[in-house]
């Protein structure tokens, strides 16, 4: 009686529900591998470490600009810019409580109740969600494993309607690790423009890439005025636990997220702040490299399994086909926990019939998963 329909009728995220079982497993003694959680298994580099405890050192502890401090929103603009040929200034940039408070913010300040924003299943827990807690309605596109989880161009115009707001991207994406080619990106601009849709662009996975090259939304200046780009410290430093992430858009959007910043949680904490803006020049390519490897390991391993799967190009996710084995991907999640092994089954992302599992896990967890798999797929198949 006294709660929120709206509140009520959301679940909690998804892809934490069996990395509780599992975590509860561990905590009884039990050995479970988790490949669950969505985030790198790698320390923060001291340096960042180092900066954090500088500032705060330095009486860097009080209230910063809501949109953040002006060091961190030039830094940022100019690290993209140098990326992507981009043009952005520190009034183009609002840094943020991760990725997801960027997402949340942005889809606050575009909707209107009852207006439609367009995902590509299968696609990241959190985006229905937003939406619906802000009163729009979520609009899901299919993307079939036979097209590189990519969304169709026809399926694409067929969804937009004269309610439609935005388009929402995440390339390289999480659940499937594939990374949208440039041609697609041209089309969905191009759409946008006649239609005057915004696109929100999900870019937290960008500094992870394995040999394939990359399109930024924030290289295409046709769309700069429709574009809201997000993107994060989460992956590309490691940085999950420190919660910083930013969007980049125009002033007006930018004013916007700020007010709802400011009446909600003012800044991001300082002191990670200062942290973020020494990750932007510290260099993160190990981590690809250590990720690399360890996609690499699994692709062969998984085709000795005969596994149906597309190679992630980006992100650390393999999203594999369990349609094979009579159980439907809770069931399949369930049974491979009884056997030691916690993954993500694919309806959490909207995709039944798949599992997420990350491989952002050591070399050694990821040696034992595969021999869990193995002895799990002897005795089903
Ligand atoms: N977007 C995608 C696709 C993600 O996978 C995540 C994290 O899992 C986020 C956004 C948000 O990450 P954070 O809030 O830690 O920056």
């Amino acid at each position: 009686m006294y709660l929120s329909g709206r509140i009520v009728s959301l679940e909690l995220s998804k892809t934490m529900e069996l990395n509780s079982r599992a975590m509860e497993l561990q905590s009884k003694g039990e050995k479970v591998i988790r490949l669950t959680a969505g985030e790198p298994d790698i320390r923060t580099p001291d340096s960042i470490i180092e900066a954090a405890y500088l500032a705060m050192k330095s009486g860097k502890t009080k209230y910063t600009d809501n949109r953040g401090i002006l060091e961190l929103r030039r830094k940022i603009s100019q690290y993209v810019n140098n990326r992507y040929l981009a043009n952005y200034n520190e009034n183009n940039v609002i840094v943020t409580n991760g990725g997801k408070q960027a997402i949340f913010n942005a889809l606050f300040s575009i909707i209107n109740p009852g207006d439609e924003i367009i995902i590509f299943d299968p696609s990241w827990v959190s985006y229905d969600s937003q939406i619906r807690m802000l009163e729009g309605i979520p609009i899901h596109i299919k993307c079939y494993e036979e097209n590189n989880f990519l969304p169709l161009r026809e399926d694409i115009e067929k969804a937009i309607t004269n309610k439609t707001k935005a388009i929402i991207i995440n390339s390289p994406n999480n659940p499937t690790g594939i990374v949208y080619p440039k041609s697609l990106l041209e089309f969905i601009v191009s759409l946008s423009i006649t239609h005057n849709l915004l696109i929100i662009s999900d870019e937290v996975y960008d500094c992870l890439l394995y040999d394939h090259s990359y399109t930024s939304m924030t290289s295409f200046d046709a769309i700069k005025e429709q574009l809201i780009v997000v993107n994060s410290f989460s992956k590309a430093w490691s940085m999950t636990g420190w919660r910083v992430g930013y969007a980049l858009a125009p002033e007006e959007i930018i004013s916007q997220m700020a007010k709802i910043q400011s009446h909600s949680t003012s800044n991001v904490n300082t002191p990670s702040q200062y942290a973020a803006l020494k990750a932007l020049s510290v260099d993160n390519s190990f981590m690809v490299e250590e990720f690399k490897k360890r996609r690499d390991y699994l692709f062969e391993e998984f085709k000795k399994l005969n596994l149906k799967f597309v190679k992630p190009q980006g992100a650390f996710y393999y999203f594999i086909n369990i349609s094979e084995f009579g159980l439907n991907d809770i069931e399949f999640c369930e049974k491979l926990l009884e056997y030691g092994l916690a993954v993500v089954p694919g309806s959490a992302f909207y995709a039944d019939g798949f599992i997420r599992l990350s491989f952002a896990a050591s070399f050694n967890e990821l040696v034992e998963a595969t021999k869990i798999l193995k002895t799990f797929f002897r005795d089903r198949r």
